[in-house]
């Protein structure tokens, strides 16, 4: 068990049922939690997804977007790496706060370990408050760290040639082998599967002269169907309260790919049949988003409530490089849920309003020191009575929910530099 959240739990409870009770003043608006679904998808941008929209190249997206309120999400400028971002969401803290800024640290480039939140993330929060999360492949989760509900760390995909899985990858430890034997290897992605991204009258010319992007992309891909294999079964098993999916490759395909969708817009020098290979590998990628948006949602009741969002948006090539300088300023956020109407737009939130209005769909108040708001746009007659009480009535603070000295974790060199091989390539450390 957790140890130094026992007490806690109990006053986060207590402060629930105070802030549950003062929203049922009113008579009829909600008294209890309710479940949440988030889909994390790193670096979506509306740019890209309207004109897919238009094309019917989306479908579950538009179906869902029918259902929920859509609108921008405002990260921080300058742009910033996703772990900081994703930090930055799921605390509700800026990053001198949580501390999770970078990649790695250090001359000799040491990966960022889980030791480095300040911050209690939403699960930690909720599970104070009792209540479940399944968090799975989110960054700079090694090692997992004990929560309630279940924790794979985002060192799944690495460390495949190892004769045992890592320590401390997986909380609980015994569900380590099940996820273990659904993390998918790479080369067993066959060209057939990969036609789905590029033609399939490409792919032995693609294969034989650019065998390394497509390496890349098995890389990429194989990391979320792995991500995805396990929130599958784990979502047969148990109903977490908050179940939190997180889709990496679209960040990482957009950074490998994206200059050949915009040939003209880069610097860069491209043979004219490797643009004719990948210039539609991003769009593809969302488009399997989009499928894989339609099984998760069908994996709950269509009550449920369920936020898409991303950390940022995708700008593309610049001529200043590679890296977070592709990032833009502007990502996405759809919520649906009975406090929003359904089918409407909002302008924007900001990036660190995510986590209060998070909080506040599955019915716990925001940290008074949280420096972001509930989401005010777009709230149903209900909501908008239920969001005011909840801000009338923020918990003191969740800090001293910060999680405590963890487990140590296993040092595998292999392993941090198969992390930072996949990191340089994608322009994010040198
Ligand atoms: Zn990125």
């Amino acid at each position: 068990m957790r140890s130094g959240t026992g007490r806690w739990t109990a006053v986060v409870v207590a402060a629930v049922l105070v802030t549950g009770m003062l929203a049922g003043c009113g008579g009829k608006e909600q008294t209890e939690t309710r479940p949440l679904v988030i889909v994390g998808v790193d670096s979506a941008d509306w740019h890209l997804w309207r004109p897919m929209l238009d094309e019917g190249r989306l479908p579950h997206l538009a179906a869902f977007m029918d259902q929920a309120a859509s609108g921008r999400m405002k990260t921080f400028y300058p742009l910033e790496k996703s772990p900081l971002l994703w930090a930055s969401i799921t605390t509700g803290t800026t990053p001198d706060v949580h501390g999770v800024a970078h990649f790695v640290k250090g001359a000799d480039q040491k990966p960022v370990r889980g030791a480095a939140w300040g911050a209690p993330a939403l699960w930690d929060i909720l599970g104070a408050a009792g209540l479940s999360t399944s968090i799975v492949g989110m960054w700079t989760t090694y090692p997992a760290r004990p929560i309630e509900g279940v924790m794979v760390s985002d060192y799944l995909p690495y460390g495949r040639s190892r004769n045992k899985p890592l320590e401390n990858l997986v909380y609980p430890d015994s569900l380590t082998e099940q996820v273990v034997s659904l993390r998918v290897d790479p080369d067993t992605i066959s060209n057939e599967q990969l036609t789905r991204f590029i033609d399939a009258d490409k792919m032995e010319l693609a294969e034989s002269k650019y065998g390394g992007l497509l390496s890349d992309l098995r890389e990429i891909w194989a990391a979320d169907l792995g991500y995805l294999a396990v929130h599958r079964w784990l979502a047969q098993e148990t109903d977490f309260d908050l179940t939190f999916i997180y889709l990496r490759g679209p960040d990482m395909v957009s950074h490998k790919f994206y200059a050949y969708m915009v040939p003209d817009k880069t610097t860069q020098y491209m043979q004219e049949d490797e643009i004719e290979i990948f210039r539609e590998i991003v769009p593809r990628y969302y488009e399997w988003c989009d499928e894989v948006l339609g099984e998760i949602l069908g994996w709950f009741p269509p009550d449920r409530q369920v936020m898409v969002v991303s950390d940022h948006g995708f700008h593309g090539p610049r001529p200043q490089g590679k890296g977070t300088i592709e990032h833009s300023e502007w990502g996405v956020c759809l919520v649906r849920s009975p406090l929003y109407e359904a089918g409407t737009e909002f302008d924007y939130l900001e990036l660190l309003d995510l986590c209060p209005t998070i909080l506040a769909l599955i019915g716990l108040p925001p940290g008074a020191d949280m420096p972001g708001s509930v989401l005010a746009e777009a709230l149903t007659a209900d909501g908008e009575t239920f969001v005011r009480r909840l801000e009338g009535n923020r918990f003191p603070s969740y800090m001293p929910l910060r999680p405590t000295e963890g487990p140590g974790g296993e040092q595998d060199a292999g392993v941090d530099e198969e992390l930072r091989k996949q990191l340089r390539s994608l322009g994010y450390i040198d």
